[in-house]
Protein backbone atom coordinates (compact mmCIF):
# COMPACT_ATOMS: atom_id res chain seq x y z
CA UNK A 1 0.00 0.00 0.00
CA UNK A 2 2.48 2.88 -1.16
CA UNK A 3 1.85 5.83 -2.56
CA UNK A 4 4.33 7.93 -4.71
CA UNK A 5 4.45 11.26 -3.98
CA UNK A 6 6.99 13.51 -5.88
CA UNK A 7 8.93 10.38 -6.71
CA UNK A 8 9.11 9.20 -3.06
CA UNK A 9 7.29 6.17 -2.44
CA UNK A 10 5.15 6.47 0.69
CA UNK A 11 3.60 4.33 3.23
CA UNK A 12 -0.40 4.99 2.63
CA UNK A 13 -2.83 5.22 4.73
CA UNK A 14 -5.42 7.57 3.59
CA UNK A 15 -7.15 5.69 0.55
CA UNK A 16 -10.65 3.73 0.50
CA UNK A 17 -9.19 0.76 -1.30
CA UNK A 18 -10.00 -0.98 1.97
CA UNK A 19 -9.70 -4.69 0.68
CA UNK A 20 -7.06 -4.22 -1.56
CA UNK A 21 -9.03 -4.87 -5.10
CA UNK A 22 -8.37 -1.44 -6.72
CA UNK A 23 -4.94 -2.97 -8.28
CA UNK A 24 -6.01 -6.81 -8.04
CA UNK A 25 -4.76 -8.91 -11.21
CA UNK A 26 -8.11 -10.57 -11.68
CA UNK A 27 -9.95 -7.38 -11.76
CA UNK A 28 -7.45 -5.24 -13.70
CA UNK A 29 -7.80 -8.45 -16.68
CA UNK A 30 -11.58 -8.28 -16.57
CA UNK A 31 -11.18 -4.71 -17.12
CA UNK A 32 -9.04 -5.65 -20.06
CA UNK A 33 -11.48 -8.00 -21.46
CA UNK A 34 -13.99 -6.01 -20.95
CA UNK A 35 -12.81 -2.91 -23.17
CA UNK A 36 -11.84 -5.72 -26.15
CA UNK A 37 -15.46 -6.54 -25.71
CA UNK A 38 -17.40 -3.49 -25.74
CA UNK A 39 -15.00 -0.74 -26.06
CA UNK A 40 -14.49 2.31 -24.33
CA UNK A 41 -17.35 4.27 -23.68
CA UNK A 42 -20.90 3.15 -23.17
CA UNK A 43 -22.01 5.43 -25.93
CA UNK A 44 -24.97 6.61 -24.36
CA UNK A 45 -27.11 6.95 -21.35
CA UNK A 46 -29.00 3.65 -20.07
CA UNK A 47 -32.35 4.64 -21.15
CA UNK A 48 -31.13 5.29 -24.89
CA UNK A 49 -28.60 2.62 -25.63
CA UNK A 50 -25.54 3.01 -23.29
CA UNK A 51 -27.23 0.23 -20.82
CA UNK A 52 -25.38 -3.07 -21.56
CA UNK A 53 -25.25 -7.16 -20.83
CA UNK A 54 -22.33 -5.95 -18.23
CA UNK A 55 -24.37 -3.58 -16.66
CA UNK A 56 -27.50 -5.71 -16.52
CA UNK A 57 -25.11 -8.65 -15.22
CA UNK A 58 -23.77 -6.54 -12.78
CA UNK A 59 -27.41 -5.59 -11.43
CA UNK A 60 -28.34 -8.94 -10.94
CA UNK A 61 -25.25 -10.20 -9.14
CA UNK A 62 -25.32 -7.75 -7.09
CA UNK A 63 -28.88 -8.22 -5.84
CA UNK A 64 -28.48 -11.64 -4.81
CA UNK A 65 -25.03 -10.36 -3.01
CA UNK A 66 -27.62 -7.85 -1.12
CA UNK A 67 -30.65 -9.91 -0.67
CA UNK A 68 -33.03 -7.75 -2.31
CA UNK A 69 -35.17 -7.56 -5.48
CA UNK A 70 -33.27 -5.60 -7.71
CA UNK A 71 -30.48 -3.12 -8.30
CA UNK A 72 -29.95 0.13 -10.12
CA UNK A 73 -26.44 1.41 -10.92
CA UNK A 74 -25.44 4.96 -11.05
CA UNK A 75 -22.81 6.55 -12.56
CA UNK A 76 -21.36 7.57 -8.73
CA UNK A 77 -21.82 7.51 -5.53
CA UNK A 78 -22.50 11.21 -5.08
CA UNK A 79 -25.11 11.30 -8.01
CA UNK A 80 -27.03 7.90 -6.71
CA UNK A 81 -27.51 9.94 -2.98
CA UNK A 82 -28.60 13.21 -4.24
CA UNK A 83 -30.92 11.16 -7.56
CA UNK A 84 -32.58 9.21 -5.20
CA UNK A 85 -33.30 11.46 -2.85
CA UNK A 86 -34.50 14.63 -4.57
CA UNK A 87 -36.54 12.13 -6.75
CA UNK A 88 -38.38 10.63 -3.34
CA UNK A 89 -38.63 14.07 -1.86
CA UNK A 90 -41.01 16.36 -2.82
CA UNK A 91 -41.96 19.99 -1.22
CA UNK A 92 -44.37 18.47 0.81
CA UNK A 93 -41.90 16.08 2.62
CA UNK A 94 -39.58 15.51 5.15
CA UNK A 95 -36.29 14.77 5.03
CA UNK A 96 -34.61 14.07 8.68
CA UNK A 97 -30.54 13.52 8.11
CA UNK A 98 -27.47 12.57 10.73
CA UNK A 99 -25.73 16.04 11.17
CA UNK A 100 -22.68 13.76 9.85
CA UNK A 101 -24.03 12.25 7.25
CA UNK A 102 -21.90 12.63 3.46
CA UNK A 103 -22.12 15.93 1.66
CA UNK A 104 -23.89 13.76 -1.02
CA UNK A 105 -26.78 13.33 0.99
CA UNK A 106 -26.93 16.61 2.44
CA UNK A 107 -27.18 17.60 -1.17
CA UNK A 108 -29.83 15.52 -2.07
CA UNK A 109 -32.19 16.92 0.78
CA UNK A 110 -31.50 20.69 -0.12
CA UNK A 111 -32.00 20.09 -4.03
CA UNK A 112 -35.28 17.81 -3.14
CA UNK A 113 -37.14 20.82 -1.81
CA UNK A 114 -38.38 18.63 1.10
CA UNK A 115 -38.36 20.61 4.59
CA UNK A 116 -34.88 19.54 6.00
CA UNK A 117 -33.87 18.28 9.29
CA UNK A 118 -30.54 17.56 11.10
CA UNK A 119 -30.30 15.32 14.11
CA UNK A 120 -27.48 15.18 16.31
CA UNK A 121 -24.58 12.23 15.46
CA UNK A 122 -26.67 8.85 16.32
CA UNK A 123 -29.27 11.10 18.24
CA UNK A 124 -32.54 8.70 18.21
CA UNK A 125 -33.97 10.41 21.09
CA UNK A 126 -33.97 13.88 19.10
CA UNK A 127 -34.94 11.73 16.00
CA UNK A 128 -37.93 10.67 17.90
CA UNK A 129 -39.26 13.90 19.06
CA UNK A 130 -38.61 15.77 15.62
CA UNK A 131 -40.46 12.38 14.11
CA UNK A 132 -43.19 12.92 16.98
CA UNK A 133 -43.95 16.33 15.75
CA UNK A 134 -45.09 15.25 12.24
CA UNK A 135 -48.11 14.69 10.96
CA UNK A 136 -48.91 11.46 10.57
CA UNK A 137 -49.42 11.19 6.73
CA UNK A 138 -46.87 13.28 5.95
CA UNK A 139 -43.89 11.45 3.75
CA UNK A 140 -40.60 11.04 6.03
CA UNK A 141 -37.75 9.82 5.13
CA UNK A 142 -34.66 9.43 7.42
CA UNK A 143 -31.22 9.59 5.94
CA UNK A 144 -27.69 7.97 7.47
CA UNK A 145 -24.68 6.76 6.49
CA UNK A 146 -24.42 3.23 7.40
CA UNK A 147 -20.55 3.77 8.52
CA UNK A 148 -19.61 7.52 8.52
CA UNK A 149 -16.96 8.17 6.63
CA UNK A 150 -15.11 10.53 8.41
CA UNK A 151 -15.27 8.64 12.13
CA UNK A 152 -15.64 5.56 11.04
CA UNK A 153 -18.41 4.49 13.68
CA UNK A 154 -21.97 2.71 12.80
CA UNK A 155 -25.22 3.85 12.49
CA UNK A 156 -28.04 2.97 15.17
CA UNK A 157 -29.47 0.66 12.73
CA UNK A 158 -31.51 -1.47 14.80
CA UNK A 159 -33.00 1.98 16.70
CA UNK A 160 -33.37 3.69 13.56
CA UNK A 161 -35.33 0.24 12.20
CA UNK A 162 -37.45 0.68 15.20
CA UNK A 163 -38.37 4.24 15.07
CA UNK A 164 -39.14 3.80 11.27
CA UNK A 165 -41.86 1.64 12.16
CA UNK A 166 -42.79 3.11 14.71
CA UNK A 167 -43.52 6.81 12.93
CA UNK A 168 -44.58 5.48 9.03
CA UNK A 169 -41.19 6.64 7.64
CA UNK A 170 -38.80 5.12 5.19
CA UNK A 171 -35.19 4.99 5.75
CA UNK A 172 -32.53 5.26 3.44
CA UNK A 173 -28.75 3.83 4.15
CA UNK A 174 -25.83 4.75 2.61
CA UNK A 175 -23.10 2.35 3.10
CA UNK A 176 -20.52 3.21 1.24
CA UNK A 177 -18.12 2.32 3.80
CA UNK A 178 -19.23 -0.65 5.15
CA UNK A 179 -20.43 -2.58 1.69
CA UNK A 180 -17.39 -5.31 1.48
CA UNK A 181 -15.95 -4.62 4.85
CA UNK A 182 -17.83 -5.42 7.42
CA UNK A 183 -20.53 -8.22 8.08
CA UNK A 184 -19.11 -11.52 8.29
CA UNK A 185 -19.77 -11.90 4.27
CA UNK A 186 -19.16 -8.32 3.22
CA UNK A 187 -23.14 -7.36 3.35
CA UNK A 188 -21.64 -3.95 5.20
CA UNK A 189 -24.03 -2.45 8.04
CA UNK A 190 -27.48 -4.17 7.67
CA UNK A 191 -25.57 -7.72 7.81
CA UNK A 192 -23.07 -6.74 10.75
CA UNK A 193 -26.44 -5.35 13.06
CA UNK A 194 -28.37 -8.07 12.17
CA UNK A 195 -31.19 -6.29 10.57
CA UNK A 196 -34.03 -7.54 8.42
CA UNK A 197 -33.06 -6.32 5.18
CA UNK A 198 -36.38 -5.58 3.78
CA UNK A 199 -36.64 -2.98 6.47
CA UNK A 200 -34.41 -0.72 4.57
CA UNK A 201 -36.55 1.34 1.91
CA UNK A 202 -32.87 2.41 0.22
CA UNK A 203 -29.86 0.89 0.35
CA UNK A 204 -26.66 2.54 -1.35
CA UNK A 205 -23.08 1.25 -1.73
CA UNK A 206 -20.57 2.36 -3.90
CA UNK A 207 -18.18 0.43 -6.15
CA UNK A 208 -15.00 3.22 -5.90
CA UNK A 209 -13.95 1.77 -2.49
CA UNK A 210 -13.94 -1.79 -1.17
CA UNK A 211 -14.54 -2.68 -4.45
CA UNK A 212 -11.56 -1.12 -5.83
CA UNK A 213 -13.47 0.06 -8.82
CA UNK A 214 -15.96 3.02 -9.59
CA UNK A 215 -19.53 3.42 -9.45
CA UNK A 216 -22.41 3.07 -7.15
CA UNK A 217 -25.71 1.69 -7.05
CA UNK A 218 -29.47 1.05 -4.65
CA UNK A 219 -30.76 -1.61 -3.67
CA UNK A 220 -34.14 -2.10 -2.85
CA UNK A 221 -37.98 -3.46 -4.21
CA UNK A 222 -38.59 -4.18 -7.82
CA UNK A 223 -41.05 -0.76 -7.36
CA UNK A 224 -38.50 1.33 -6.03
CA UNK A 225 -35.82 0.70 -9.01
CA UNK A 226 -38.94 1.08 -11.37
CA UNK A 227 -39.43 4.26 -9.33
CA UNK A 228 -35.92 5.90 -10.23
CA UNK A 229 -35.75 4.48 -13.60
CA UNK A 230 -38.82 7.28 -13.87
CA UNK A 231 -37.92 9.95 -12.13
CA UNK A 232 -34.11 9.69 -10.56
CA UNK A 233 -33.04 12.47 -12.66
CA UNK A 234 -29.08 11.66 -12.14
CA UNK A 235 -29.64 8.31 -13.76
CA UNK A 236 -31.85 9.50 -16.46
CA UNK A 237 -29.73 12.49 -17.86
CA UNK A 238 -26.43 10.95 -18.23
CA UNK A 239 -23.66 8.62 -19.72
CA UNK A 240 -23.25 4.97 -18.69
CA UNK A 241 -20.79 3.77 -16.78
CA UNK A 242 -18.47 2.40 -19.25
CA UNK A 243 -19.38 -1.34 -19.31
CA UNK A 244 -15.57 -2.64 -18.95
CA UNK A 245 -15.99 -1.10 -15.41
CA UNK A 246 -18.79 -2.84 -14.50
CA UNK A 247 -16.76 -6.23 -15.78
CA UNK A 248 -14.29 -5.26 -13.62
CA UNK A 249 -17.02 -4.78 -10.44
CA UNK A 250 -18.44 -8.27 -11.13
CA UNK A 251 -14.71 -9.59 -10.81
CA UNK A 252 -14.59 -7.58 -7.38
CA UNK A 253 -17.87 -8.55 -6.25
CA UNK A 254 -16.60 -12.27 -6.63
CA UNK A 255 -13.76 -11.48 -5.17
CA UNK A 256 -15.79 -10.00 -2.13
CA UNK A 257 -17.52 -12.77 -1.74
CA UNK A 258 -15.19 -15.59 -1.97
CA UNK A 259 -12.08 -13.98 -0.05
CA UNK A 260 -13.49 -13.53 3.08
CA UNK A 261 -10.01 -13.70 4.62
CA UNK A 262 -9.26 -9.47 3.22
CA UNK A 263 -12.12 -9.17 5.64
CA UNK A 264 -10.61 -10.87 8.43
CA UNK A 265 -7.05 -9.57 7.81
CA UNK A 266 -8.33 -5.93 7.76
CA UNK A 267 -10.21 -6.59 11.01
CA UNK A 268 -6.67 -7.40 12.73
CA UNK A 269 -4.69 -4.87 11.27
CA UNK A 270 -7.16 -2.53 12.81
CA UNK A 271 -7.29 -4.37 16.48
CA UNK A 272 -3.20 -4.34 16.30
CA UNK A 273 -3.56 -0.14 15.75
CA UNK A 274 -6.19 -0.05 18.30
CA UNK A 275 -4.17 -1.85 21.38
CA UNK A 276 -0.79 -0.02 20.05
CA UNK A 277 -2.69 3.49 19.79
CA UNK A 278 -4.71 3.08 22.95
CA UNK A 279 -1.18 1.77 24.72
CA UNK A 280 0.71 5.42 23.78
CA UNK A 281 -2.35 7.06 25.26
CA UNK A 282 -4.05 8.54 21.99
CA UNK A 283 -7.87 9.04 22.15
CA UNK A 284 -9.85 7.01 19.61
CA UNK A 285 -12.90 7.01 18.42
CA UNK A 286 -15.42 4.43 18.79
CA UNK A 287 -14.67 2.84 15.37
CA UNK A 288 -14.70 -0.98 14.36
CA UNK A 289 -13.90 -0.11 10.83
CA UNK A 290 -10.50 0.66 9.23
CA UNK A 291 -11.42 4.13 9.10
CA UNK A 292 -9.01 5.48 12.26
CA UNK A 293 -9.25 8.53 12.70
CA UNK A 294 -7.21 10.63 15.50
CA UNK A 295 -8.96 14.03 16.29
CA UNK A 296 -6.43 17.13 16.64
CA UNK A 297 -8.66 19.78 16.83
CA UNK A 298 -6.74 22.67 15.36
CA UNK A 299 -6.38 22.89 11.67
CA UNK A 300 -3.19 24.01 11.57
CA UNK A 301 -1.59 21.89 14.29
CA UNK A 302 -3.33 18.93 11.94
CA UNK A 303 -1.94 19.85 8.76
CA UNK A 304 1.81 20.09 10.48
CA UNK A 305 1.27 16.74 12.06
CA UNK A 306 0.31 15.47 8.63
CA UNK A 307 3.23 17.16 7.04
CA UNK A 308 5.65 15.34 10.10
CA UNK A 309 4.39 12.22 9.14
CA UNK A 310 4.94 12.60 5.39
CA UNK A 311 8.72 13.47 6.06
CA UNK A 312 8.70 9.82 7.76
CA UNK A 313 7.68 7.84 4.75
CA UNK A 314 4.04 8.04 6.09
CA UNK A 315 0.54 9.35 3.89
CA UNK A 316 -1.86 10.40 6.04
CA UNK A 317 -4.14 13.25 4.73
CA UNK A 318 -5.59 15.77 7.18
CA UNK A 319 -9.12 16.49 6.66
CA UNK A 320 -10.32 20.00 7.97
CA UNK A 321 -13.99 21.44 8.74
CA UNK A 322 -15.90 22.18 6.51
CA UNK A 323 -15.12 18.48 5.46
CA UNK A 324 -15.54 17.91 9.40
CA UNK A 325 -17.32 19.71 12.31
CA UNK A 326 -15.13 23.16 13.47
CA UNK A 327 -12.91 22.34 15.72
CA UNK A 328 -12.43 18.92 14.89
CA UNK A 329 -9.54 18.71 12.20
CA UNK A 330 -8.24 15.21 12.28
CA UNK A 331 -5.99 12.56 10.69
CA UNK A 332 -7.89 9.79 8.48
CA UNK A 333 -6.23 7.16 9.20
CA UNK A 334 -7.76 4.20 6.50
CA UNK A 335 -6.43 0.48 6.66
CA UNK A 336 -6.43 -1.83 3.60
CA UNK A 337 -6.17 -5.17 3.56
CA UNK A 338 -2.88 -5.31 1.81
CA UNK A 339 -1.19 -3.46 4.75
CA UNK A 340 0.80 -5.71 6.38
CA UNK A 341 1.17 -6.15 10.23
CA UNK A 342 4.79 -4.38 9.79
CA UNK A 343 3.35 -1.49 8.36
CA UNK A 344 1.21 -0.80 11.39
CA UNK A 345 4.28 -1.09 14.17
CA UNK A 346 5.49 1.72 11.81
CA UNK A 347 3.16 3.57 11.70
CA UNK A 348 2.74 3.69 15.49
CA UNK A 349 6.66 4.08 15.98
CA UNK A 350 6.23 7.22 13.66
CA UNK A 351 3.09 8.29 15.11
CA UNK A 352 5.37 7.71 18.57
CA UNK A 353 7.42 10.52 17.54
CA UNK A 354 5.55 13.22 15.80
CA UNK A 355 3.44 13.54 18.48
N1 LIG B 1 -21.36 8.32 0.29
C1 LIG B 1 -20.35 8.31 1.17
C2 LIG B 1 -20.66 7.97 2.60
C3 LIG B 1 -19.05 8.61 0.75
O1 LIG B 1 -18.05 8.62 1.63
C4 LIG B 1 -18.82 8.92 -0.61
C5 LIG B 1 -17.44 9.20 -1.15
N2 LIG B 1 -16.54 9.76 -0.35
C6 LIG B 1 -19.90 8.93 -1.47
C7 LIG B 1 -21.15 8.63 -1.00
C8 LIG B 1 -19.72 9.30 -2.91
O2 LIG B 1 -19.36 8.18 -3.64
P1 LIG B 1 -18.59 8.33 -5.03
O3 LIG B 1 -17.15 8.59 -4.69
O4 LIG B 1 -18.82 7.05 -5.74
O5 LIG B 1 -19.21 9.51 -5.72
Amino acid sequence: MRVNIDGRKLLNFSGNDYLGLANHPNVVCALKRGVDRFGVGSGSAHLIVGHSSAHHDLEDELAEFIGCQRVLLFSNGYMANIGVVSALLGKSSIVFEDRLNHASLIDGGLLSGAKFRRFPHTDLGLLEKHLQRQAEDKQKLIVTDGVFSMDGDLAPLNGLVRLKKRTGSWLMVDDAHGLGVIGQNGRGIVEQSNVDGNDIDVLVGTLGKAFGTFGAFVAGTEELVEFLIQKARTYIYTTALPPSIAEASRESLRLVQNESWRREKLLDLVSQFRTGAESMGLQLLQSPTPIQPIVIGDSQATVELSNRLTAKGIFVIPVRPPTVPKGSARLRITFSAMHESADIERLLNVLHDCL
